[in-house]
């Protein structure tokens, strides 16, 4: 016992002496490794890249091994990690972008002059009010519908896919956009800064394998978006009329078109509810969880 705490106390010194030795560029070093591994992984596991994982530790553990042994066989794997790394960065070009475009958008005080002036909180709410009117429309008529929100990853592969447009945002439109008869109502429509940009545009689908099984393409769609970008995506079931917000890879299912206002509200405007004090934001939130358990919320990983 003696000896164990013993044991204990030297470790504990060591652990001390190691914190008081560490130096403000040793934190910085750790934080930036840290984050890369952690941006590594996430990478890894969104991609369903384990088994490209194992592969490249393969290689690396053959490497080791073949060093002074079989010569020849290193110098072939070496020309393999030579041209694998130019591979790893064209399969993984997609995902590269992506990470790079999020740093990118993180906000850095001084960077910010570059960004454009925010649109008009006006010109939002007119969006949000519009959609929610439409889609509260086509959910009565079974009408289905995929509408997306850009925030600020540009969505610009999904924007060629589709027919360009660019109109004020109104319920007319999208209802028409979305009529079955239409030839515009397959796919998506892209909304970016209160206009709709385009419609009909093609969405990636969602890789993850344990969604409820009576979601179909339109909602593997929607999510699969979500996954790949910040933006949010608004889902009317053309089966159900039932209506979905899809954020982040997560899906809200069954939602009244009143809840559906208040989370577009959340997610498209807060700045300005920030400004409106925090208790505010908090009470907007209350209220949504409050009713959206009246719903029956549903999430779907
Ligand atoms: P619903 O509840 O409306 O039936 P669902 O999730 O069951 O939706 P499907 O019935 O498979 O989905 O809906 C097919 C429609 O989804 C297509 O007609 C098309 O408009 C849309 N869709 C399918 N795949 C995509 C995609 N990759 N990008 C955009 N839209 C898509
Ligand atoms: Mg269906």
């Amino acid at each position: 016992m003696e000896m164990f705490t013993k044991a204990a106390q030297e470790l504990a010194q060591k652990f001390v002496s190691f914190v008081l030795s560490l130096q403000f560029w040793d934190i910085l070093d750790i934080l930036v490794i840290t984050f890369l591994i952690y941006h590594l992984l996430l990478l890894v596991r969104r991609s369903n890249a384990s088994r490209l994982l194992k592969g490249v530790l393969f290689v690396i553990v053959a490497l080791w091994f073949s060093t002074e042994r079989l010569k020849v066989f290193n110098y072939l794997l070496s020309f393999v990690v030579e041209w694998g790394v130019l591979a790893m960065f064209i399969l993984f070009q997609p995902e590269i972008r992506r990470i790079l475009e999020q740093m990118g958008s993180s906000s850095i005080p001084f960077l910010d002059i570059f960004k454009k002036p925010p649109v008009g909180r006006q010109i939002i709410e007119n969006a949000i009010e519009q959609t929610v009117s439409a889609c509260g429309d086509m959910s009565k008529s079974r009408t289905g519908a995929l509408i997306v929100f850009e925030r600020h990853i540009q969505l610009d592969d999904a924007l060629r896919s589709g027919t360009k447009l660019d109109a004020e945002v109104s319920s007319e439109l999208l209802k028409n956009i979305f009529f079955v008869k239409a030839p515009m109502h397959d796919g998506a429509a892209l909304i970016r800064e209160g206009r709709v940009l385009g419609a009909g545009c093609m969405l990636p689908l969602s890789r993850n394998v344990n969604l409820s099984r009576d979601l179909g393409m339109r909602h593997r769609a929607g999510i699969g978006m979500s996954e790949n970008s910040d933006a949010v995506v608004v889902l009317v079931s053309e089966e159900t009329g039932s209506i979905s917000v899809a954020v982040g890879g997560m899906l809200k299912r069954h939602l009244m078109t009143e809840t559906l206002e208040q989370l577009l509200r959340n997610e498209l405007l807060p700045q300005q509810e920030e400004e409106d004090g925090k208790t505010e934001k908090r009470r907007g939130w209350l209220a949504l969880r409050g009713k959206e358990k009246k719903d029956g919320e549903n999430r779907d990983e």
